[in-house]
C-alpha cells in the first residue's frame, strides 16, 4: 500500500469524524498517539510498538486529510531520494 492510497483510505473510513473533530482535536489524538509509541518502545513490547506505529501513521493521514494535505506528495517533494540538507542520498550533515 503506497502512503496516498493509505491516507485515501482513512479518508474513506474516518473523515466524516475527523472532519467535525477539526485540526486540533485530530492534532491531539496524533499527539496522544506519539506518546504511546514512545511507551511501547520503552517497554519492548515488539507488538505494542508496530501497533502504535499503526496509529501514528493512521493519526497523521487523517490528520493530513483535515488540514488538505496529500502526504505522499508532501514527503516526496521534502525527501525525494537523497538528504533535503546535504544533497547526498546518504546523509553527510554533521550530527
Ligand atoms: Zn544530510
Amino acid at each position: 500500500m503506497h502512503v496516498r492510497e493509505a491516507q485515501a483510505m482513512m479518508r474513506r473510513i474516518y473523515y466524516h469524524k475527523d472532519s467535525k473533530r477539526g485540526a486540533e482535536g485530530t492534532w491531539r489524538w496524533l499527539l496522544e498517539e506519539v506518546e504511546e509509541l514512545g511507551e511501547a518502545i520503552r517497554s519492548g513490547d515488539e507488538r505494542a510498538i508496530r501497533d502504535e506505529f499503526a496509529d501514528v501513521l493512521a493519526w497523521l493521514a487523517s490528520l493530513a486529510n483535515v488540514v488538505g494535505v496529500d502526504l505522499e506528495e508532501a514527503f516526496s517533494s521534502k525527501y525525494p531520494g537523497h538528504c533535503p540538507k546535504c544533497g547526498r542520498s546518504v546523509c553527510m550533515c554533521p550530527t
